[in-house]
């Protein structure tokens, strides 16, 4: 079966086709600037080179027609015409209490995601034009959305409610949903894989690590706790989101700066995390890392402030599953680097394991970098969330 991952942004989609019988990804690639002068698309095939072409694209529908020419050109294309799309998956950011598992979309569901948008203002729109777009271009194609928040939807009540009035998660469902859910599924799947045992029997903390980063405890195969929250703006220090903080600060740093609270939590979004940490070094570990080595006491500070906090986040998942298995670095951060991931394992020494240096010198591979024997074994597995999407896509509609 050939199915198309499709992940819209207000501005960008990006997809891959992928033959899930074996498993090949045939083509992918990204549509940038949606909307925007100087939109492009960037199309690779298997074995083939990259190639970006300049076109305009004035909405997502333009953008999806664009990626239908392109797989299907003579010279770049993978497939002959649209028949050979079987089915389309779609990434969808926030599924509230509505989804706990990833469904075929109709008009019934999209009216669902729709009445999601509130807690995912930013995203849930964009994936609503990017489903309606495929719906128009591709009429007939069954298409399955996936949702970020849905492995998270086993968390128990104790771990979901906020220590606020009642009465706001009755009349708004605010509480904690979690993000990364597809990451965490796939990667706790494969950590136990790996391992030759079945998720049902082990306790697995997943760190999913990039530029958003979050952290999830999965106890028997299901998800019981996970730092993000209501919004991906909760839990760990990330790339340019502040995680857990006072919430008082909202107000404080408002009256001092003569800010709104909005424009206090767009600081929170984009300019905090170990970016603000840094006083600005950068966002990406690669800059951070050399600016420490170069003697930047800040972006030192940044990457410690970020290694303690992880650390914490895995202590208290500890607690809440009563022990711990396995823990599995994931995401951009997690599969690279290799000094983050030991001055993380560092604070787990106490449980009866530690990382042999040569196994965590590898990068973006599959490998167990806790030493054989070692109570608690301590693993790096690369993510895939579009592989996940299809997976699902296929159970849904073979
Ligand atoms: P992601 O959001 O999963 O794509 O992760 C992106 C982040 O991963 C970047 O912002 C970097 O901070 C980090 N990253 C990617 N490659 C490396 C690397 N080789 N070493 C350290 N960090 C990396």
């Amino acid at each position: 079966m050939n199915v198309l991952v499709l992940n819209c942004g207000s501005s960008s989609l990006k997809y891959q086709l992928i033959e899930t019988d074996s498993e090949k990804v045939l083509a992918k690639g990204l549509c940038e600037r949606i909307g925007i002068d100087g939109s492009a698309i960037t199309h690779t095939p298997d074995g083939g080179d990259k190639v970006t072409e300049q076109k305009p694209m004035k909405d997502h529908t333009d953008a999806v027609k664009l990626v239908i020419d392109k797989l299907t050109d003579a010279s770049v294309g993978v497939i002959k015409d649209l028949s050979e799309i079987d089915a389309v998956g779609h990434r969808v950011v926030h599924g509230g209490e509505k989804f706990a598992t990833s469904v075929i979309i109709d008009d019934d569901v999209m009216k669902a995601i729709e009445e999601c948008n509130d807690l995912a203002p930013l995203h849930n729109p964009a994936n609503i034009i990017g489903i309606n777009a495929c719906r128009e271009v591709m009429p007939g194609v069954p298409m399955v959305a996936v949702f970020d928040t849905a492995f998270h939807q086993t968390m128990p009540r104790k771990a979901y409610m906020y220590g606020l009035p009642y009465e706001y998660y009755e009349k708004y469902k605010v509480r904690r949903y979690g993000f990364h859910g597809t990451s965490h599924d796939y990667v706790s799947d494969r950590a136990a894989k790996i391992l030759g045992k079945s998720r049902d029997d082990l306790k697995i903390i997943v760190c999913h690590l990039g530029n958003g980063a979050s952290i999830s405890a999965v106890k028997n195969g299901k998800s019981v706790d996970t730092s993000m929250g209501m919004t991906p703006l909760e839990g760990l220090i990330m790339g340019t989101r502040s995680g857990d903080i006072d919430p008082a600060i909202i107000s404080f740093i408002a009256d001092k700066e003569g800010l709104t609270a909005d424009e206090v939590i767009d600081i929170c979004n984009k300019k905090s995390g170990v970016y603000g940490l840094s006083d600005g070094v950068s966002s990406d570990f690669r800059d951070l890392t050399k600016a420490t080595k170069d003697g930047n006491a800040k972006a030192e500070g940044a990457l410690e402030t970020y290694a303690y906090r992880v650390a914490k986040y895995i202590g208290s998942y500890i607690v809440a599953m009563g022990g711990v298995d396995v823990v599995a670095f994931t995401a951009g951060v997690g599969e690279n680097d290799c000094a983050m991931r030991k001055a993380i394992s560092e604070y787990l020494t106490f449980l009866g394991c530690s990382i042999d240096d040569e196994k965590n010198s590898i990068r973006g591979e599959e490998v167990i970098i806790s030493k054989p024997g070692d109570k608690v074994t301590i693993m790096v597995v690369p993510t895939n969330e579009e592989l996940a999407i299809a997976r699902e896509t296929v159970r849904l509609t073979k």
